[in-house]
């Protein structure tokens, strides 16, 4: 039987690498860490799934950090992320991940001053992390040179591959020399989109951490039925012990109206979603980090990939629309092995969704009562 890694120095890693890994606190390899960085810095390509908060990120960011050259100041990894912060928040873990060896990793995201990135990046960066859009931006006007990309990495790759993002993947992908390894991760990759990514691959090492439930199983997870979603969560709310917490809501326009109606009755909370300007969504962001507002109130723009160590619990006000969108959005509690509790609020009509997703996503979902005016007073 293969022995399993017991901590970072039994992989082939630099000592400027290790030390990061100390400073930041990993002491061991999560499983799919321990299983696909041998692997990648093999050279292989490499697929790999595994269940929200167990350390993709790392597993991509280190063997890229590691088979960097620090002192040729190219762009030699790219990064396809789904969201701006997300990107935001992967540059910073491969920063830290690079610190001691001086790699330099640059967020690159729509919505900030493009002069800015331009001139970061005449400054010479190790790897880019993006937003497709924006990367397209840079390469139809010549401010980013792709020729000496050795590594792509597509983070949350059933959703990048998805149709709304494909075409301008496609474009990205044209510009990265053919001889380069292609890295994909993700919590959910249905057959299809798998299939087509194979197509950008070169026989590709799959690693499965994922078996049959998709979800993290220290994430409580139960669902209350009511035609009165409102009162409801209000109530659940006062009787909770909550941390950090997240709603998610199906439009843009629910989230503005819930976050004027929580705000209205007192609660601390914020609202995130693609219409506002990045100033606001980096402020309401920060704020939430911060622990200024308790309460963030989001579209599916927050469901992949945020890692905010606190957040207790994750409600979806509106039920997602399908199994992929409800194991990510849960997925932003019950990280890194902490424990997460994860409500979802349905119409007596949404019921068949509901089991639809229990289905699809392998996992069961309890119901619950609404706290009663008695439990209130408590
Ligand atoms: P995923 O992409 O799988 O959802 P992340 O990469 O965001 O998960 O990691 C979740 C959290 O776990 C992050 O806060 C990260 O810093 C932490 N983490 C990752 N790997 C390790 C490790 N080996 N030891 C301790 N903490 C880790
Ligand atoms: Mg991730």
């Amino acid at each position: 039987m293969k022995q399993e890694l017991k901590n970072f120095g039994e992989i082939e890693l630099s000592r400027k690498v290790l030390q990061a890994l100390r400073e930041m606190g990993f002491e061991e390899p999560s499983p799919i860490q321990a299983q696909t960085i041998p692997l990648t810095l093999e050279g292989h390509d490499v697929i790999g799934q595994a269940q929200t908060g167990t350390g993709k990120t790392a597993a991509f960011g280190i063997p890229t950090v590691e088979k960097m050259a620090e002192k040729f100041h190219k762009v030699q990894a790219l990064i396809l992320t789904p969201t701006r912060e997300l990107a935001i928040q992967t540059a910073e873990e491969l920063n830290k991940i690079g610190k001691f060896k001086r790699v330099r990793t640059l967020p690159i995201y729509g919505g900030q001053a493009i002069d800015r990135q331009i001139r970061s990046l005449k400054r010479g960066v190790h790897a880019v992390v993006g937003t497709p859009g924006r990367l397209l931006d840079h390469l139809n006007r010549g401010t980013l040179d792709l020729t000496n990309v050795q590594t792509l990495v597509l983070d949350e790759a059933d959703e990048m591959l998805d149709m709304g993002f494909i075409d301008d993947i496609e474009n990205i992908i044209r510009q990265i020399p053919d001889g380069r390894q292609t890295l994909l991760f993700s919590a959910t990759m249905p057959a299809p989109i798998e299939k087509l990514s194979r197509r950008y691959m070169q026989h590709p090492q799959r690693i499965t951490i994922t078996k049959e439930n998709l979800t993290v199983p220290l994430i409580d997870q139960l669902y209350y039925e009511t035609r009165e979603k409102f009162e409801g969560l209000c109530r659940v709310l006062d009787v909770e012990e909550t941390g950090k917490l997240i709603i998610f809501c199906r439009t843009k326009r629910a989230v503005d109206d819930l976050t004027a109606s929580l705000d209205a009755r007192g609660y601390s909370a914020g609202g995130l979603h693609g219409d506002l300007s990045q100033i606001q969504r980096d402020r309401v962001m920060k704020r939430f980090r911060e622990g200024r507002i308790d309460i963030l109130i989001a579209t599916d723009v927050a469901a992949r990939g945020i890692d905010i160590d606190d957040i207790t619990h994750v409600i979806n006000y509106d039920i997602p629309q399908d199994h992929e969108s409800y194991v990510h959005r849960i997925g932003r509690t019950g990280r890194a092995g902490r424990k997460g509790v994860a409500m979802t609020f349905i119409e007596p009509k949404e019921y068949r969704q509901l089991r639809l997703i229990m289905k699809l996503a392998h996992t069961k979902i309890q119901r619950k009562e609404l706290p009663t005016a008695s439990d209130m007073l408590e």
